[in-house]
């Protein structure tokens, strides 16, 4: 075949493939929209594991009618306005291309009234088509209506997995978000069916509760970095992590936040496990919440799209931080047995 351009709809749906892998990344883009427009409550409906209907609704900032197109417009954004900026990230978005690309590979409803604003406006995309924002009611702040994601690629719907395996996957994507947002309150439904909720009171351990279960929560110590406030290539790590009597048989129940932001790192998890040797037995792993807050500017965000991934420059400190504040959080505990490191 020649090299042809491609028509701006193929490109689009495939753009949008690094960003919508499936319901629950479209779930973690709309979350993390609400919680840059400052929501303090959010709800989430999911039909049919996300495929047929998801519905992100937050009492946020909400989206001025005039501004509604840019915000299903790719590289549009209201987070970044200079390469300089990408230094400095205090926002979980700030590549403008969620919305787009969601609108790119499913039909998209958007409706939304701006704090102290009289009046409400919607705006709709189908196949990237978006059409005139018009008057509509509606609370403040916004709401999003993600319809039949992937019906247009069957290429994608090929690899989505049963409904339960999507419901669980943006399960698990809500209770990360809600432990790193303990002041936000989450409700989550599916099918119509409550499936998780949080009281938003601000405090990690009610969250941890919700999410593990009382039995596994009383488990919990906390953990309180030294903060070393001077030099701000060190981290502050602040969290909770389970006892030794309290464990689980894989490494997906130890969550980090940096900079509130969700991560996925081997490193940052292989620090955590560090503190337990000798403590846990093989195959047995910690439950873990990890916040870790570092300057912006010794960490790069933009690795990848689906931004779980990140890059901090001073590595070794970050893990030498988490393995002696996490430790020091078991050793701290009266009731442990005595641990000496050096066996
Ligand atoms: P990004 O988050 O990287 O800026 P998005 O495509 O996710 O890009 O969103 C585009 C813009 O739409 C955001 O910069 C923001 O101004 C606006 N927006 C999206 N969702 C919301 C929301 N729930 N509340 C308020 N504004 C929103
Ligand atoms: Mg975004």
């Amino acid at each position: 075949m020649p090299i042809r351009q491609l028509a701006p709809d193929v490109a689009a749906k495939i753009a949008a493939g690094e960003v919508v892998e499936r319901p629950a990344s479209v779930v973690k883009e709309l979350i993390e929209n609400s919680i840059d427009a400052g929501a303090t409550q959010i709800r989430v409906d999911l039909t049919h594991g996300g495929l047929q209907l998801i519905r992100i609704t937050d009492n946020g900032s909400g989206i001025p009618v005039d501004e509604l197109p840019l915000a299903l417009t790719r590289h549009a954004t209201s987070k970044v306005a200079d390469i300089d900026d990408l230094e400095n990230i205090r926002s979980l978005g700030f590549r403008g291309e969620a919305l787009a690309s969601i609108a790119a590979v499913a039909e998209v409803s958007l409706v939304s009234r701006p704090r102290g604003s009289e009046q409400g406006a919607q705006i709709s995309a189908q196949s990237g088509q978006i059409s005139d924002a018009t008057v509509a009611a509606s609370p403040e702040g916004t709401t999003i209506t993600v319809r039949n994601l992937f019906s247009a690629v069957p290429a994608r719907l090929k690899f989505i997995k049963s409904r339960n395996t999507e419901v669980s996957h943006c399960h698990h994507l809500l209770e990360q978000y809600a432990l790193a947002y303990p002041e936000i309150r989450f409700n989550v439904f599916s099918e119509g069916r409550q499936i998780f909720s949080t009281p938003g009171d601000g405090q990690l351990a009610s969250v941890l509760v919700e999410v593990y279960g009382l039995q596994i929560a009383e488990q919990m110590v906390q953990v309180q970095g030294d903060e070393q406030p001077e030099d701000p290539a060190y981290p502050v790590i602040t969290g909770y992590t389970s006892r030794p009597t309290a464990y689980k048989s894989n490494r997906q129940h130890i969550s980090f936040f940096v900079n509130r932001r969700w991560v996925l790192s081997r490193m940052l998890t292989s620090a955590v496990e560090g503190a337990y040797h000798s403590l846990l037995l093989t195959g047995r792993h910690p439950i873990a919440v990890i916040n870790i807050q570092i300057d912006p500017s010794v960490l790069d965000v933009n690795v990848h799209p689906a931004k779980t991934e990140i890059r901090f420059l001073k590595e070794r400190r970050v893990y030498a931080s988490i393995l002696r504040a996490v430790r020091a959080a078991l050793l701290e505990e009266p009731e442990m047995p005595h641990w000496d490191p050096k066996q």
